[in-house]
Formats: C-alpha cells, structure tokens, sequence
C-alpha cells in the first residue's frame, strides 16, 4: 500500500455513520499533526465548546507510520482542547499507530456526539472496514481492566486508544491512553490538553485496531526510502544518547532527574524550589538499579525491564517497566522523567514505589500524569495534603475514580484546583500546566513554554537540548535570555518531525549528525514523492504553526496570553535565586507580528 491509498475515516457519532472518504489533495501531503492541525483548523469553529458536539477529535499516524522506518510508530490526537481553550495535538507512541497506517487509515475523524446521552460505543477497524459498537458494559471501567477485556476479545492483539474513566467523567486532566506493545496495559499517552475529555464527550471509550497483519506502507521511492532510513538508522544507533547502551536505552528519559536537578531547575514542591534532596530515589539510575536488583532476586520471574521499546521497530528504546520491590512483578510501564518528576519530586515524594503507584492510578484513571501532578501540587500547597506523604496523594487521588466534588476537582487540573483554592502559585500557560523545567533557571524553554500554540509543553520546542545537554558538543548558557530565536528554531522543526511519524527524541541524534538529520528528511521526502531539503524543515514547520496560531487567534488569544504566571516574576526560585526576566518583547520576536 502506497502513502497515497490511504483514506479519511470519517465517524458521526450522531447518525452512527461510518464513512471512508478519498483522502484530498489539499491533506495528501500532510500527517501526524500537521493533518490533525490542518482538519482542526478547516472544521472546527474556533469558538466551539471543546466538549460539545461541534468540537472534532482527530487521531493521525505520522507521514512515514506504517512503514519500516526505525523509530517511526507515533501518532497524534487533535482537537480543541477543552484545558488550553486553544488548538491541541498530542503525540503517543504504543500498538496503534503502525496498525491504524497500515488498515489504510490517513486520519480519523470523530465528529459530533450521539443524542442519547447514556449510550456508550467502542470503534473497531480493520483494514478499510470499520464498525461502531454498544459499550456501555466498560463505561467508567478502569483502563488497565478494560484493555485486557478488550485484548482478549480481539484476537489479532489489537491496539487499543481510549477515554478513560476522567475522560467519560469530562474532566479537563484527562489523557488519551494507549496499550503497550506487549500486552494490554494503558501505559501510552497523548496525554496533554484534556483530549480524553473530548473522546468521553463523543461517548467513545475506545478505538480498536484490529487488523491481522496490515500491510506495510510503501514510499513512492521506495530506493531513495531505504537508503535513507538506513543513514537514519545509523545515526540513531551510534549516538551516544540514543544509540545502543546508551543514556536512554539505560535510564531512560528519566536520565534527566539528576542532571535537571543539578542544573537548579527540577520544580519541587509546587515550583517553590529548583532543587530537591530526593531526586536521587526517584532517578532512572534508580529504576534501573531496581530493575537489576529484582532480576538477581526473582530470576525469569522477574518483570523489570528498561531498554524498552513503546512501538515496534523503536530502535532507541527509552522505555522501561518498573517491577514491585517486593515481589519482582511488573508494577506500572513505563515511568517517564516527566511523570517522576510531577507525581515525585513536584509533591516532594522520594518512594519510588508510591511515585510508581500514583503514575499507576493516572494510567488506570486515564489521566494525564503532568497536569495531575501539578493539580496534586497545588492541592499540597492549599494544606489539603502535606507534601512528602506519598499515602495522602494515593488515597486523593482515587478520589478522582470515585467522581467526589474533590477528585473531580483534582481532574480538572492545576488552574481549576488553584481557583477554587485561592492559591496563586500555579504553574500554568494558557490554562496548561508546565512541565519539569523550571523556566526561572532555564530561559528558552520558557520562552516556548509561553509562545507555543500548546499552552506550556516542552515537546513543541525542547530547547534543553542545547541549553542544558548540548548540541554539537555547545552548551547555550541557560540563563541567557535572548532565546526568541533558539526556541523558534524548535518549536518549527518539532512542528516537522511530529508531523514526520517520528519521535521525538530522534532529535537528539540528527541534531548532532548531520546524515541523520537529512536522512529524516530524505524518509519523508521519499514516501511523499517530493523534492524536500533539509531547508524546507523550518518553512514546512512554519505552515503547521502558523496554521495553529491563527486557529487560536480567531478563538481570541492575543500575544498577552504569550506570558508566564506572575508568580515566576516576582519569586525567586533556590538554588540559583533566579526569577523569570525574560522581557515581553522577546517573547513577542518568536511568532512576531500577531
Ligand atoms: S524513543 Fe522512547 S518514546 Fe520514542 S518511540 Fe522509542 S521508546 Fe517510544
């Protein structure tokens, strides 16, 4: 099957219409989130209510999903975000992705929602057919339950994406989950901007793929495909983060605990301080000394891993699975640095097992493990918990599963918890919550965190590749404020490779290698049949943002919303005493004349 076979799977989830639709020519060079963007953009009235029926949620494999390039099985979620109020795609990795590009699928397209608002439905697909089925058995069913239900029901190891109980329950926290590549368990997530909430809203709980075998996407060039996924490849590989044994194969991304923790700007206890005594504990050096010292006790029994990939043909493999102590048996897959980070160090909480539990209970509860560790922050800071009791968060956070006034406040997010609690020091853009980097201690990332069409979310232009791990050996001093220009560099070449089908963190590879980085591009050229240069990243890039800015502007954001909380201008944050002093103007350079 060539990229061009693909079709839009178009489903009315008010007439129960299923409909495969010739993908057009104005979508046929785009996917991930360029398409999700683009389809956002041309369908969804700006001013929409992100839950009701005229919002759309959009699930795209990337350009070169479905094939056999290495790291290339992402997909992306689309809609209105009902958290940000503004434009939202979110990007997983997990079974479905290679499986939904290769039953033909370009994009999916959910559309409206059904009149009888208890009915409850499920979507199957299989190669170019697809169904709507009654599911109201699994409603408010916790995830890892349900996606064994359903594996064991749809024989061809399906992928598996769905709502969640905080998606059905509507509540802005929650994620868009997906099963891992060995068994059912929720552990992937699309997770930012309350997409779950919008998949509930369409009384959907989950989307099957089911196709035996697929058939693997095939470029239009498919000699110059090759060569090029094997420069790739070959980056990949010999580089010393991605490559084999290497930082993230060995600790995963949450390698980045005690180098983010050293650098003075590891958020902790609600973002009152940039350093925490704990991290150590919480660290993949620490999972992965777990890991090790489970296998030593319990032998093949044992089910700790890292060296893990999330989708087939991952050849970085940043993933791990965290085992019980006590008993070696596989606990919560994976653990990742942001996840650590916002249900650990943020809560002041330094038991692995308690951060591996709550990180558990979000993926049971299909929420987002950023935001819900920021609303569990700011919830600590309101006095409702202390900080450092590992048992209080766990008990609130079921709450949210048991649907009192309190967990769904807890679900709705940090802004919604700081309102109701009167607390000011929320850490938020564009009602999102901010990720693991302090942005007082390290400006780009700031800077993007601002200006970004996302709300707060480093993957739209993770400038602490340069600021803090180096790229091409260069270290950019992180507390430099001039960064309009770093973090528009970023935010236009991640719009690109989120768009490509690849990973992220391919970049920390092709950014230092120069062959890497034109065979990416010379993958998605080939699969395309187009004449794209390494060049044309930034300008094809600039199309996506542009287009998700203008969605936002007619939604009624102006460069005033492009600010951090007041809170980071006025508090200075240890050990570096820093606050954020970035100037306006330098914020307003990156997109300039909106
Ligand atoms: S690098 Fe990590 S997150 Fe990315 S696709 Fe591979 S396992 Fe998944």
């Amino acid at each position: 099957m060539l990229e061009s076979d693909k079709q839009i799977l178009r489903i009315n989830m008010r007439d129960l219409s299923v409909k495969w639709e010739k993908t057009p020519e104005k979508w046929s060079k785009l996917g991930g989130r360029g398409l999700t963007s683009t389809i956002v953009f041309e369908e969804v009235p700006p001013l929409a209510e992100p839950l009701g029926r005229h919002n759309k949620l959009i699930v795209a494999p990337g350009i070169v999903t479905g094939s056999n390039a290495p790291t290339s099985g992402r997909l992306s979620v689309g809609a209105k975000s009902p958290l940000t109020g503004g434009i939202k795609e979110a990007n997983a990795g997990g079974r479905t992705p290679h499986k939904l590009a290769r039953a033909g699928v370009k994009a999916l397209i959910i559309e409206d929602k059904p009149s009888d608002n208890d009915a409850w439905y499920n979507i199957v697909i299989r190669k170019n057919d697809a169904e709507i089925v009654q599911a109201n058995e699994y409603h408010l069913m916790g995830a890892y339950k349900l996606t064994k239900l359903l594996w064991e029901k749809y024989p061809n190891k399906p992928g598996i994406i769905g709502s969640g109980i905080a998606g059905q329950l509507l509540l802005k926290g929650a994620g868009v989950f997906g099963n891992n590549i060995e068994n059912s368990d929720p552990g992937r997530y699309a997770g930012r901007g309350g997409l779950g909430a919008v998949l509930g809203s369409k009384k959907v709980i989950a989307i099957i793929t089911d196709d035996k075998e697929g058939e693997v996407v095939k470029a239009v060039d498919e000699d110059k495909f090759k060569s090029a996924s094997k420069a790739l490849r070959e980056a990949l590989q010999g580089h010393p983060v991605t490559g084999k044994d290497g930082g993230l194969q060995n600790y995963g991304t949450n390698i980045l605990m005690n180098i983010i923790n050293e650098a003075g700007a590891l958020p902790t206890r609600n973002w009152s301080s940039g350093y925490f005594e704990g991290a150590s504990k919480i660290s993949g050096e620490a999972v992965h000394e777990l890991v090790d010292k489970v296998k030593e006790k319990f032998g093949d029994e044992a089910e700790g891993a890292y060296a893990h990939p999330c989708h087939p043909g991952c050849v970085i493999q940043c993933s791990n699975v965290v085992p019980y102590e006590d008993n070696g048996k596989l606990h919560v897959a994976p653990l990742e640095y942001e996840s650590a980070w916002a249900l650990g160090a943020n809560l002041g909480i330094d038991n692995l097992q308690q951060v591996a539990e709550l990180n558990r209970l979000c993926n049971d509860l299909g929420l987002d493990t950023i935001e819900t560790g920021n609303a569990l922050g700011v919830a600590m800071d309101a006095g409702i918990i202390p900080f450092g009791d590992g048992e209080a968060a766990i008990k609130l956070l079921k709450e949210v599963g048991e649907g009192t006034p309190l967990g769904r406040i807890i679900g709705s997010g940090a802004v919604t918890v700081g309102k109701v609690y009167g607390v000011t020091r929320v850490a938020a853009v564009k009602g999102q919550s901010m990720p693991a980097y302090d942005p007082r201690a390290i400006k780009g990332i700031g800077v993007t965190y601002a200006t970004g069409p996302q709300g707060a979310d480093h993957t739209q232009g993770y400038t602490i590749a340069a600021e803090i791990l180096g790229v091409k050996g260069q270290v950019t001093n992180p507390r430099d404020i001039n960064k309009a220009d770093l973090s528009r560099a970023f935010q236009e070449t991640t719009a690109f490779i989120d768009s490509s089908g690849y990973c992220l963190f391919i970049a920390f590879a092709i950014l230092d290698v120069d062959e890497g980085f034109k065979g990416m591009v010379d993958t998605v050229a080939a699969m395309l049949g187009e004449n794209y240069g390494v060049d044309d990243v930034t300008k094809l890039g600039r199309n996506v943002l542009n287009t998700e800015l203008e969605f936002n502007r007619r939604a009624g954001f102006t460069k005033e919303h492009d600010r951090l909380p007041e809170f980071m201008k006025e508090e200075p944050i240890a050990p570096h005493n820093v606050v954020w002093d970035v100037p306006d103007e330098e914020l307003d350079k990156v997109h300039g004349g909106r």
